[in-house]
C-alpha cells in the first residue's frame, strides 16, 4: 500500500450523533477533516423535526442516523455548497433560500464547490466504495420549496425564524429561535476560518450579514463547521472580522 493512499471509513460508523441541549443533535463524519466538515443539525418539535444541512452525501444519511428514519421532517439547505446539501435529496422536499435555489435545482460541481474542494485533503480516511473523487456528483432534491428573510419554521412547540445572511454565499440564511436564543448560522459565522471569497461572495453582504447578527441577544451559536459556541464569543468574532476587514 503507497503511504499516501487513504484507508475507507465503514459505512455504519460514517456519521456520528451527539446530542446537545434543548432537543438539539449534532450529526457529522468524523472521517471528514474539521475545516470541510459540515455540521447537520437536528432539532426535535413537538408536531415535527427540523434538520438543517445534510453534509456530503457521499453515505445514505436517513437510513446511518435514527433520528432522521421515519419522522416527519422540514428539510433546510443554510446553502448550497457541496458539504451542506449532498444527502439533501433523500428528503421529500428540500426548502432553501430563493436566491440559491437554482443552484440546488443543479448542483453541479462547480457551483458547490465540489471541483475545488473534494479530494484526498479534505479526508481523514475515505467514504466506502463505491465512492470516488472523481464520480462525485451531487443528487437534485425530489421537490425544492423557497424560503425568504422573516419566514417562521414551526415545528409545533418551536419556531425558528428564518435570517437571510448573504456574504460567504448569496442565498445564506441563518435559523434563529428567540425562546431558547439559539442561532443555527451555516457558513456565515463559525468558530474557525470563515470564507468570503468565493465565486459568489460579497464583502459587503458578508459585513452587513454579520452586524444584524450582532444585534440578536444570542445564548448558543450552532455554526455549519466546527464547535458550537456562546454569543459572547459571537460578538468578539464578529467584532474581529469587522476591523479586520475594515468595514
Ligand atoms: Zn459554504
Ligand atoms: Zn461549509
Amino acid at each position: 500500500m503507497s503511504y499516501f493512499t487513504l484507508s475507507r471509513g465503514a459505512a455504519t460508523q460514517w456519521y456520528r450523533t451527539q446530542r446537545l441541549a434543548d432537543d438539539i443533535t449534532l450529526i457529522d463524519e468524523p472521517a471528514i477533516k474539521p475545516f470541510y466538515r459540515c455540521n447537520i443539525w437536528h432539532l426535535r418539535g413537538q408536531d415535527r423535526d427540523l434538520v438543517v444541512d445534510f453534509g456530503l452525501g457521499a453515505v445514505p444519511l436517513r437510513e446511518s442516523v435514527a433520528e432522521l428514519s421515519g419522522h416527519d421532517i422540514v428539510a433546510v439547505a443554510s446553502h448550497t455548497h457541496f458539504d451542506h446539501i449532498g444527502a439533501a435529496h433523500e428528503f421529500d422536499c428540500c426548502h432553501v433560500h430563493s436566491a440559491e435555489a437554482d443552484i440546488l435545482a443543479s448542483p453541479d460541481n462547480r457551483r458547490t464547490l465540489a471541483d475545488a474542494f473534494v479530494n484526498d485533503q479534505m479526508f481523514d480516511a475515505l467514504p466506502p466504495p463505491p465512492y470516488s473523487h472523481s464520480g462525485y456528483r451531487i443528487t437534485t432534491p425530489p421537490k425544492i420549496a423557497l424560503l425568504e428573510d422573516g419566514d417562521v419554521i414551526d415545528l409545533g412547540n418551536r419556531q425558528l425564524e428564518v435570517i437571510h445572511t448573504p456574504g460567504h454565499s448569496p442565498g445564506g440564511i441563518a435559523l434563529w429561535e428567540a425562546a431558547t436564543a439559539t442561532l443555527i448560522s451555516g457558513d456565515i459565522i463559525y468558530d474557525g476560518e470563515l470564507i468570503e471569497d468565493l465565486w459568489h461572495s460579497n464583502l459587503d453582504d458578508y459585513a452587513n450579514s454579520l452586524r444584524r447578527l450582532r444585534r440578536l441577544p444570542i445564548r448558543t451559536v450552532h455554526g455549519g463547521h466546527f464547535p458550537s459556541f456562546s454569543g459572547q464569543h459571537c460578538h468578539q468574532l464578529i467584532d474581529t472580522w469587522l476591523e479586520t476587514h475594515q468595514r
